[in-house]
């Protein structure tokens, strides 16, 4: 299967209203360009390194959606450009993202990561710390940031009820933040394994890298 067919399938599998976020962390530049000639305009990498020379290199209405955990110092060479950053995981990266969200003239999408899988390894918010980000930003909301959604990574399992279950508690955290705050419309939740589940429990973003490019070596 092509990298082409593999995007046809998913999206014909997926609800119109579900955005594909392709993610081809350490896969070449002649691969995105593939998907890129197949209409695919949402690519998601988790290296700020990487992500800015395939910015540099591919044609320049692609949207680059940052989904790994970011280092605050590295904030500053993707925010001319950034699409949606899905990994904000601590109040503190929201002052210097939104200090180079300043320099740059712009707004920048966000989304909060939130701590859903029983994995310690993965990153995220627990309730608390998602609430009192929420509530910041609807008191003295940092200008240049506009939070757009949650975003979230279930355990790495087998069992799908672990999982349901871990989908269904973001999507409650989900609709209780998007009664709070306006700006918020998208919930970022499933990737190859396990985003079927992630639709049915309410997902509209999917992020999605092996059944499209293959498994990657890293
Ligand atoms: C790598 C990665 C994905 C894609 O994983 P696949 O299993 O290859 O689809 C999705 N989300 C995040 C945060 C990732 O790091």
């Amino acid at each position: 299967m092509s990298i082409a067919d593999n995007l046809s399938t998913i999206l014909n599998e997926i609800p119109k209203d579900v955005s594909l976020v392709a993610v081809s962390k350490t896969k070449p530049i002649e691969d995105l360009q593939a998907a890129y000639d197949a209409g695919q305009r949402i690519f998601g990498e988790n290296k700020i390194q990487e992500m800015t020379t395939k910015w540099e290199t591919l044609p320049k209405d692609i949207q680059w959606h940052m989904i790994g955990n970011v280092q605050s110092n590295k904030v500053k060479y993707m925010a001319p450009y950034v699409a949606l950053i899905h990994g904000v995981d601590r109040a503190k990266l929201l002052t210097e993202i939104n200090k180079q969200a300043i320099k740059n003239d712009r707004i920048i999408d966000c989304l909060l990561q939130v701590h859903i899988a029983q994995e310690s390894t993965k990153f995220g918010l627990n309730e608390t710390e998602l609430n009192e980000i929420i509530e910041r930003q609807l008191t003295n909301p940092f200008p240049n940031i506009r939070i757009v959604g949650l975003m979230g990574m279930a355990t790495f399992t087998t069992d799908s009820n672990q999982i349901k279950q871990e989908f269904a508690f973001l999507k409650s955290l989900y609709n209780k933040s998007s009664a709070q705050l306006n700006s918020i419309n998208t919930l970022s939740m499933g990737m190859s394994g396990d985003y079927g589940l992630a639709i049915e429990a309410g997902s509209n973003m999917i992020r999605v890298g092996s059944k499209i490019f293959g498994e990657r070596n890293y």
